[in-house]
């Protein structure tokens, strides 16, 4: 039988990697596409053999011509951890509209499923808790963070315009904080912060007064729900993260405690607009998707250390 083909956008990056292997492991003839903004080729440079993997180097915010068919379509090609949105507003702006707009266009060529990559940042600084896909959020349009949760705002609209007037067939994942073997180290999100000051004797610091909460996805957890939701029938948004939550003070905490480490945790000022709270109701994903978190923090921390401690080496 023919195999079917999947172009994932953003295949270097930390998600979109895992994307590859998972689809890779499924089947799938994969066709990778980033241009190496924030992500890494080393990320998926164990795939260049294979039969079944291409790779493009491509801009997604430029016109995209992919020769052959396409069944599926993944769109995770975004700068997203704040360090990166901060420093690249206008890529990133581009790459949520003008990148979703051209991966739309292809889908709709090629009659493929599109899936695209929103996140919980859409409900910015939330008045509701725990997060429903109901909520329509808090965002600040002209604050530092508005160019990214404005940009997934808006891929999260084009895509809803592409199902409703072109009839596309349409996925959107609303994605929550997601950790695990790939990320980068100096990506200035909490968790590789901590390890890699805890790994290198520094103090872990910790923005405000650390009694902000959040809550932590493993990521082969994510790639399931992701996987789930791409084959379902369910064109509106749906929350894939896990649900426990901890603030970042007993986070910092569970680092020094796994890392074996002596440093203290230092308190610096709050970033604008950053959002307090942060925990997804995942009640769609259970019922519509037979989907919930499996790996609990400890175990997931302890592989993610393993990777930070040989990257380290490296
Ligand atoms: P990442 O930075 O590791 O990966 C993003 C990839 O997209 C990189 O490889 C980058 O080079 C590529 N890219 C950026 N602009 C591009 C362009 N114009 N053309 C082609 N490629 C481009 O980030 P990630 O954590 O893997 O995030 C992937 C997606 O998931 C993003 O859309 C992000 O918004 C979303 N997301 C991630 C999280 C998380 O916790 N990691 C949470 C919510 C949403």
């Amino acid at each position: 039988m023919e195999k079917k083909r999947i172009l994932i956008a953003g295949a270097a990056g930390f998600l979109g990697s895992h994307l590859c292997d998972r689809f890779i492991k499924e089947g799938f003839h994969v066709i990778g596409m980033d241009n190496l903004l924030t992500g890494n080729i080393k990320n998926i440079e164990h795939l260049f053999p294979l039969q079944d993997f291409e790779y493009y180097h491509h801009d997604v915010t430029k016109f995209i011509h992919v020769p052959g068919k396409l069944d599926y379509i993944l769109n995770f090609a975004s700068p997203a951890s704040p360090i990166d949105y901060l420093k690249m507003p206008i890529q990133t702006l581009k790459v949520g509209s003008l990148g979703t707009h051209n991966l739309l266009g292809l889908a709709k060529e090629k009659k493929a499923r599109i899936l695209v990559a929103s996140t919980s940042e859409v409900y910015g600084d939330p008045n509701v808790h725990p997060q429903t896909e109901e909520y329509w959020g808090n965002v600040n349009p002209v604050g530092p963070r508005g160019v990214y949760d404005e940009a997934k705002r808006f891929l999260e609209s084009i895509t809803m315009a592409y199902h409703n007037f072109h009839g596309v067939e349409t996925r959107i994942v609303r994605i929550f904080n997601t950790y695990g073997p790939r990320m980068r180290l100096n990506d200035g999100r909490a968790l590789p912060a901590f390890m890699s000051q805890a790994l290198s004797g520094q103090d872990l610091t910790v923005f405000g007064d650390g009694k902000q909460t959040r809550s932590f996805c493993y990521v082969d957890d994510l790639i399931e729900g992701i996987y789930r939701l791409l084959l379902s029938d369910y064109h509106l948004p749906v929350n894939i993260g896990n649900p426990e939550e901890i603030t970042l003070n007993q986070f910092a905490e569970e680092i020094i405690a796994l890392t074996g480490s002596k440093q203290k945790i230092v308190y610096h000022p709050l970033p604008k607009d950053d959002p307090k709270q942060r925990q997804p109701d995942i009640t769609k994903a259970r019922t519509l998707l037979g989907w919930e978190p499996k790996v609990g923090r400890q175990e997931g921390l302890k592989i993610t250390f393993e990777y930070f401690k040989q990257a380290l080496l490296k």
